[in-house]
């Protein structure tokens, strides 16, 4: 069987993020019947759409794609092998993603997916000013059946850059490499990469003189949906004295969007995925409004998702950008639809009260736990660890930012970093759901 798409070259693939919408659209139509041919040998899309009487070699048009019913997680936890396509093509990597229900669900990169993903990265890492040359230490890794760490660890081998498969381990070690090989370019975590920062200040070690011009990130989000830094984010440039590209990505849709030297949202790939914003309805939002992501990725031939519901909210930008780039931009995740907390009339994120918590001097690390109340409000009671810190002025930073007085408790700094370690994940911890209802 033929591959679900022909990969571009780097080149081919600069010339389509410059070329008019009209050219673009007509590639991504082409590469959507295709990617709709090849989902329809799944069971699950087979019996989709026949019910809405729908056949791939009729679409006329990517504003027909609203008409397919969207896939949702609890759908994939439902049921995954009803989404394998029947094609014969053997996977070879088989990664793992956390279901709604606690219990992993496998996904499954075909040969094919692997070069893909491969192609994903390099696009996202030329975009963000990464060149062979380039060197990148990588936080994020192959291990434990995590997607994100082969996809960069692949896209740079692709691109001609340097890769330094740094992983997990404690920040001598980390300083050691620094030192010796001198990365320019640092891929991980926001609150990991600060964390590391600080070490070396804290030693005599110089992060802004290291050498490093770049910081890929991924998990936690360095910019608000203005596009300014997060506090967070601030304290990551100003420490690296490095610029900041974020990154977005679900194992489940075996795609990822990446921030370009503006700096102002993660790229559509044309080529490799449509991307929309619903509302709670599932109907379209406005431009640049707020909504959950839905992404249909194009050219996946192991576990190809028509219309995947990510569960993340954000705002799509059609404006071009400064770099050149013709494609849309994803905004930062302003939150998970299932961490939406519902307080005293207020709907807010937790992703909210982390930003208004970095701010806080004294504070090392916080998390979020959230229960049901009897009038249908949540509880949130928010638990800061560090020394000398002011309740006070937590509670007056909250008030005023948020218009939200949740309770808010100190304990000592390891006592609170041992809570958010110890799921043993990649990323820290930081909203503890014990709801009654998920929602
Ligand atoms: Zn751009």
């Amino acid at each position: 069987m033929q591959p679900a798409t022909e990969l571009y070259t780097l080149e081919q693939g600069l010339r389509l993020r410059q070329a008019s919408a009209v050219e673009r659209e007509a590639v991504q139509l082409a590469m959507l019947r295709r990617h709709l041919t090849l989902a329809q040998k799944a069971p699950h899309y087979r019996e989709m759409f026949a019910s809405v009487g729908f056949s791939p070699a009729r679409l006329d048009s990517l504003t027909d794609l609203p008409v397919l019913p969207l896939t949702s997680r609890a759908d994939i936890d439902r049921s995954p092998t009803s989404l394998l396509p029947a094609t014969g093509l053997p996977p070879v990597d088989l990664a793992l993603t956390s279901g709604t229900t606690g219990r992993p669900v496998t996904i499954p990169y075909t040969a094919h997916d692997l070069e893909r993903l491969a192609y994903n990265e390099m696009m996202a890492f030329y975009g963000a000013g990464v060149r062979p040359g380039d060197r990148a230490l990588l936080f994020v890794t192959l291990d434990r059946c995590f997607i994100a760490g082969l996809a960069y660890y692949s896209g740079l081998v692709r691109l001609g850059a340097a890769a330094i498969r740094g992983g997990p381990g404690k920040p001598p070690q980390h300083w050691e490499l620094i030192a010796n090989l001198r990365p320019t370019v640092l891929v991980g975590v926001p609150s990991f990469l600060l964390k590391l920062a600080r070490w070396g200040e804290e030693n005599g070690l110089a992060p802004a003189q290291s050498g490093v011009t770049a910081l890929v990130t991924i998990g936690e989000p360095v910019r608000r949906a203005d596009m300014t830094l997060t506090p967070l984010g601030a304290l990551l440039q100003q420490a690296w004295g490095a610029r900041l590209h974020a990154s977005y990505g679900a194992t489940e849709m075996a795609t990822a969007f990446g921030e370009c030297t503006a700096g102002c949202g993660g790229h559509v790939h044309p080529e490799l995925m449509l991307a929309e914003i619903i509302d709670e309805q599932g109907r379209p939002v406005a431009p640049g409004e707020p909504g959950e992501v839905v992404v249909t990725p194009l050219g996946v031939e192991g576990f190809p998702l028509v219309r995947f519901r990510t569960g993340d909210v954000a705002r799509l930008h059609h404006e071009p950008c400064p770099c050149g780039w013709q494609t849309p931009r994803l905004g930062p995740i302003e939150g998970r639809l299932a961490q939406r907390l519902k307080y005293k009339g207020t709907t807010l994120y937790p992703e909210s009260i982390f930003q208004v918590l970095q701010e806080v001097p004294g504070v090392r690390d916080f998390y979020l736990e959230v229960s049901s109340s009897y009038d249908l409000s949540d509880e949130i009671r928010v638990v800061v660890g560090g020394g000398d810190i002011s309740l006070e002025k937590i509670r007056d930073m909250l008030q005023a930012r948020l218009r939200v007085m949740p309770e808010v408790v100190v304990r000592p700094a390891a006592e609170v970093l041992a809570v958010i370690e110890s799921g043993g994940s990649r990323k820290v911890k930081r909203f503890f759901d014990l709801r009654e209802v998920a929602r």
